[in-house]
């Protein structure tokens, strides 16, 4: 049973560079490239929070591996599901965060790299890819590339949210799933006065600090006046007072992945030749398991991603297959190459759209906050 617990990296001393985080950059590109030729399109790509950090998306931790916000503590899973008084409060809390905090993260625009790495999928070198990020956006960018295919040549790109998406909501009792854009209208129309304060945040742009998951911090706010609703399709369905606690479709820190994602996971590694980790730390065991799983299987495994993680400190000989730094350029360096010695309309459809990442950094960690 895989559960997600908040990840936590116990401060150890750097470890020293390995040979390819000290390669020049061209070189780092060509490494890439090797490697990439050698997955012969069977090579499976696995990113975390990295990624996202320039659409404006924080991430759980710096570059020394300590939390970004020292003060975050995420909900926990059995806080939000209780069917108690005290669960009602968490939901209030969580829903009423949540309303203010989608709207960044539902408008955020794929960066360079999100495209970059879609760009290796639609070109068939790694047409698949596993991620914890539950932001939409590789699913964005990949739309992005694709719409410049002609619909024959489509591709065959799959994309697993390992801890899922942001984009849904969910019943607990019946499973009952609609998008998360009609429950926040939902919401809004239930809660006028934060409905007026996140028109206001839009107009202003003067948006509250959001957390990975959607959650914003809202220092001195009541929540207990926020009503959350119960499931619509239960109570269309007669359900009344039973209608099932609405939660979103993303694995909670203390949850469990549910059963068909963690084997969808396991067989994507098992039929892939290698294994390309980008911008994540795998503090998270549910990907650092995938990590494990590639290396038991002896896969070739190529780690690009600044800062510590828990392979290298976990796995024997793991920091050989690491360079510790910035995936973007040297992925864009590659493509760069690539694109000018190929042609074929999913060419053509990644040239169109190589430039149009959007880079939004989220503001500076700011000092220390109190926070319920
Ligand atoms: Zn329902």
């Amino acid at each position: 049973m895989v559960r997600i617990s908040i990840p936590t990296l116990p401060p150890l001393p750097p470890l020293p560079p390995s040979a390819l985080t000290l390669l020049p950059a061209r070189e780092a590109a060509s490494h890439l490239g090797e490697f990439l030729d050698k997955g012969k399109g069977k090579t499976v790509i696995l990113t975390g929070a990295g990624v996202s950090v320039e659409s404006g998306i924080r991430a759980y931790r710096g570059e020394d591996g300590t939390y970004s916000n020292p003060n975050y503590k995420p909900i926990m899973y059995q806080e939000l599901i209780q069917d108690s008084p005290t669960g009602r409060m968490f939901r209030k809390r969580y829903w009423a965060r949540s309303f203010l905090g989608y709207p960044p993260v539902r408008d955020a625009q794929p960066n360079p790299t999100h495209i970059y790495i879609a760009a290796l999928q639609v070109l068939g070198l790694a047409p698949r890819l596993i991620t914890q990020n539950v932001d939409n956006l590789h699913p964005k960018a990949l739309n992005l590339v694709t719409s410049h295919l002609p619909s024959s040549s489509l591709s065959n790109s799959q994309i697993l949210e390992l801890h899922g998406t942001l984009a849904k909501v969910h019943c607990l009792e019946h499973s009952h799933t609609q998008p998360r854009d009609d429950f926040q209208a939902q919401l809004g129309h239930l809660n006028p006065l934060w409905q007026a304060k996140a028109e206001e945040s839009e107009r202003t742009g003067d948006r509250p600090r959001t957390n990975p998951d959607g959650d914003v911090e809202l220092p001195g706010a009541d929540f207990r006046d926020f009503t959350v609703p119960g499931c619509k399709i239960c109570e269309a369905q007669g359900k009344g007072k039973d209608q099932g606690i609405v939660k979103p479709n993303v694995v909670f820190f203390g949850e469990t992945l549910p059963t068909h994602v963690k084997d969808t996971s396991i067989q994507m590694l098992e039929s892939a030749s290698q294994l390309l980790v980008i911008g994540t730390s795998l503090a998270t065991y549910s990907a650092f398991r995938l990590v494990k799983q590639a290396h038991e299987q002896s896969l070739p495994i190529l780690m690009i991603s600044q800062g510590p993680s828990r392979a290298e400190r976990g796995i024997k000989g793991f920091g050989e297959q690491k360079m510790d730094r910035q995936a973007g350029p040297v992925l864009r360096a590659y493509l760069n190459e690539l694109l000018k010695t190929n042609s074929g309309p999913e060419v053509e459809a990644v040239k169109r759209v190589l430039d149009q990442g959007v880079v939004k950094r989220p503001p500076e960690v700011e000092g220390p906050r109190a926070e319920g």
